[in-house]
């Protein structure tokens, strides 16, 4: 070595992985790592409504990532802090304690997000300490898109014309083989839930997400799902399914901890093209991660706005406050099979399909007319694969104030439990 090498903070956040993460890869090659998890107690904090902002399910996958990931640096000769605080008054003091010299992160979009590392930012540059912040969690990289962001078209199917003629994803960056780690200190130990407020939910037999959290749990559902029982070639058919582990690929909650990238999945998904079958459902599952990267291209475009009352349309809509039906929306009982079957799913097991989420968020502000954002703010809670771009734009969508104002977004209830539960048996397994 021709000079020394320099210490650097790794700052995990949503990136729970050790693969296709570019932050760890250029660290692994630059210096002594300090890999670093805080526990934020703000986004475990009660939300104005009565309920945590994380709830147990999601805290519980959270925790689970965490161990595995700290397993999975051990394996490679390094080890992960886990610290509690705020990233701005836990980070410098770790910086100054450690001689660090520069801060490696996945970069953020979200308005609060963004909010957290600028104060980090501003909290360790007296120190002489750089941030530097990668694209870390998307398929494609901004420059690499057709236009500029302020022009992003605010209609999904152009979007997804433009990207699929115009924009290559980038190959996936490999899990370093090694990583330097030369620190003194106190690692800490992963928080229990119910130290958080979110005491872990008791198992229930019936729930669709059949993996935990941490990177290779998520590899194993990749490995089942598409290669074991070969369920990618009829995904498209069998996506708008309600029951079991099988009708759709379940990724969402590897996704949203980011313990799997959407580039290594893309990759995974065109091997799988390769070596079995490429058709309209392998296509389907790479649309479908369009749509989440188009989400999370909006919420930067958009800013703060996304969380809104009027939407990123700044559509002034009457909506009601009305705690007494926000409640029974909440446990499941509105008296609406459907509805309810769908609302006790998610209260149970943290998971709900994506047709019971359109069905569910349109009664809510369709039939109810309640304030979209409230029921945002209980998914945000209680859904295990919670991610902030998708969650908020997907209701601001149904709600009617987010993008593609031409659809009408209503949907009616009994037709569509009549066609997509005909013989009542997903309101059975719900409601007995
Ligand atoms: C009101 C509402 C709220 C939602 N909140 C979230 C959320 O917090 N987190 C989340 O990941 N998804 C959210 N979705 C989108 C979608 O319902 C879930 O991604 C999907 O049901 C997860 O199951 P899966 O992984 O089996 O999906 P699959 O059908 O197997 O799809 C594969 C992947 O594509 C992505 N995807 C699929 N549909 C969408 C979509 N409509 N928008 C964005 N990405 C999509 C997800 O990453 C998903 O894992 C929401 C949808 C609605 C209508």
């Amino acid at each position: 070595m021709t000079h020394m090498a320099e210490n650097i903070l790794l700052w995990f956040k949503n990136d729970l992985r050790l693969r296709d993460h570019e932050p760890l890869w250029h660290a692994a090659q630059r210096g002594n790592v300090l890999p670093v998890y805080v526990v934020d107690p703000r986004a475990f904090a009660a939300h104005p409504l009565g309920f945590p902002r994380t709830g147990s399910f999601r805290a519980e996958f959270l925790m689970e990532s965490l161990a595995a990931l700290r397993g999975s640096l051990r394996a490679i000769g390094s080890d992960l802090a886990i610290q509690t605080g705020k990233p701005e008054e836990v980070l410098p003091v770790l910086c100054a304690q450690h001689n660090i010299r520069q801060i490696y992160t996945s970069a953020e979009i979200a308005d609060e997000e963004q909010r957290v590392m600028m104060h980090t930012q501003k909290a360790v540059e007296p120190l002489g300490v750089e941030v530097c912040a990668f694209e870390n969690n998307a398929l494609y990289r901004l420059s690499d898109l057709p236009w500029p962001m302020e022009r992003l078209p605010d209609v999904f199917t152009r979007f997804r014309n433009d990207v699929e003629k115009k924009s290559v994803v980038r190959p996936a960056w490999p899990a370093p083989s090694a990583l330097a780690t030369s620190f003194s200190l106190d690692w800490g130990v992963v928080p229990m839930c119910e130290s958080l407020g979110a005491a872990a939910p008791p198992p229930d037999a019936r729930s669709a997400i059949t993996y935990g959290g941490g990177e290779p749990e998520a590899w194993r559902r990749v490995e089942e799902y598409l290669w074991q029982k070969d369920l990618l070639r009829v995904y498209k058919e069998t996506r708008n399914g309600l029951i079991g582990p099988d009708y759709s690929s379940k990724f969402s909650a590897a996704l949203a901890c980011g313990c799997l990238s959407p580039r290594s999945l893309y990759e995974e998904v065109l091997r799988y093209e390769r070596e079995r079958v490429k058709n309209e459902s392998t296509y389907w599952l790479v649309f479908e991660l369009r749509w989440r990267e188009y989400f999370r291209l909006t919420a930067l475009k958009y800013g703060a706005r996304i969380f809104h009352r009027e939407g990123i349309r700044q559509q002034p809509v009457a909506w009601h406050q009305n705690k007494k039906w926000f409640e029974k929306w909440r446990r499941g009982e509105t008296g609406v099979d459907f509805v309810d079957a769908n609302m006790r799913e998610l209260w149970h097991t943290g998971f709900m399909s994506n047709r019971g989420r359109q069905n569910v968020a349109s009664y809510l502000t369709k039939d109810l007319k309640i304030d979209w954002r409230w029921g945002a703010a209980w998914f945000e809670s209680q859904l295990i694969d919670y991610d902030v771009h998708s969650n908020w734009l997907n209701w601001a969508y149904v709600a009617g104030v987010g993008n593609d104002p031409r659809e009408d977004r209503y949907f009616n209830i009994t037709t569509q439990a009549a066609r997509y539960d005909a013989e009542g048996l997903y309101r059975q397994l719900w409601i007995s």
